[in-house]
């Protein structure tokens, strides 16, 4: 069925017919195959620690799961692990010593929810799916995060760990606020999802910048920036500096390029020029993962060494994404 895209797209058409007519391109490939079962079931996330979380997430798809509930289950891995300084428990602090996340989550019929600057609660990612179950809003932010997350029975833990905290003190004797590219003072997992029914929903959780200000909220939590996923098209995650990503609201802009008919690679990749146009890109990093209904994806960073995890074809490896500088 691609080769039949790819002939109605560079041979019928060819590249005057792809300017003018992308979405008549895009409605012609989706309906050339409305029911492939091509690349299904799939699971991809951002950095090392999508490896167990797309585990996680894919045995949920195996056993004939939703979408929803393996991203929820899959970044839940890294949430609880101490290790992941990135993400939930044990993520590094603000430069007030605090731990505040962000999180979001979205499924196939597009309803959404979402928590920013919670803290205390382990699993952002749960409280978010119960913002999107059990109320009429998309997000709960700070003391009311925190309060819904009790009245719903969450626990109320101290998630910043001995090494966590450590980092924190060597940090405020230069207290230099600088994102440092790559390393684990931000490093989200957002992690999309299709089904066997060929569904997608995705799911993202942060601890975000470390050493942030107090109060800060990242792209994480904003729906369309730092996850975005249309069932009639496809999905996109984000990591890296969030304000980059805020200010070009990055993953919703790659869907709808998607739905004009770029493939979730070409999507990535105006995601991240759309950055480097007007931002000071060389200190910062920003990586995009995006899928379609096909269970293609793409990938694409502003530095080199952004890399994901991806569980696919009975296989779960990592994989080095491109990027804009080399
Ligand atoms: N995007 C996250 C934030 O800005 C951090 C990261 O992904 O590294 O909060």
């Amino acid at each position: 069925m691609s080769n039949r895209r790819n002939f109605i797209k560079g041979g019928v058409l060819g590249a005057v017919g792809t300017a003018i007519f992308p979405k008549l391109i895009s409605a012609i490939a989706q309906n050339s195959n409305p029911n492939s079962e091509e690349g299904h079931p799939m699971v991809i996330s951002t950095w090392k620690h999508g490896m167990p979380a797309n585990v996680a997430a894919m045995e949920v798809l195996q056993s004939g799961g939703k979408a929803i509930d393996a991203v929820e289950a899959g970044v839940k891995i890294p949430e609880a692990d101490p290790e992941s300084m990135s993400v939930g428990l044990g993520g590094l602090p603000d430069r007030d010593g605090k731990v505040t996340l962000d999180a979001c989550i979205m499924d196939e019929t597009g309803n959404c929810g979402s928590v920013s600057f919670l803290q205390h609660i382990k699993h952002p990612i749960s409280v978010a799916r119960k913002v999107m179950d059990e109320t009429p809003h998309v997000m709960l932010s700070g003391e009311g995060a925190l309060q819904f997350a009790l009245e719903q029975g969450f626990p109320k833990e101290d998630l910043l760990t001995e090494k966590a905290e450590k980092r924190w003190r060597e940090w405020l004797k230069e207290s230099e606020y600088k994102p440092i590219i790559n390393v684990e003072n931000h490093d989200t997992i957002g992690l999309l999802a299709l089904d066997k029914k060929g569904d997608i929903s995705g799911a993202c959780t942060t601890s975000g910048l470390s050493w942030k200000m107090h109060g800060r909220v990242g792209d994480s939590p904003v729906i369309g920036a730092g996850m975005y996923v249309d069932n009639e098209v496809g999905g996109c995650c984000a990591t890296g500096v969030g304000e980059a990503v805020l200010k070009t609201l990055g993953s919703f802009l790659i869907v709808e390029l998607m739905r004009q008919g770029a493939s979730p690679q070409e999507a990535c990749e105006e995601g991240i020029a759309r950055i480097v146009k007007n931002q000071n890109y060389k200190d910062m990093q920003i990586g995009y993962l995006a899928i379609n209904k096909k269970g293609e994806h793409g990938a694409y960073a502003v530095h080199p060494w952004f890399n994901y995890a991806l569980h696919q074809g009975g296989e779960n490896r990592m994989i080095d994404s491109l990027s804009y500088l080399k």
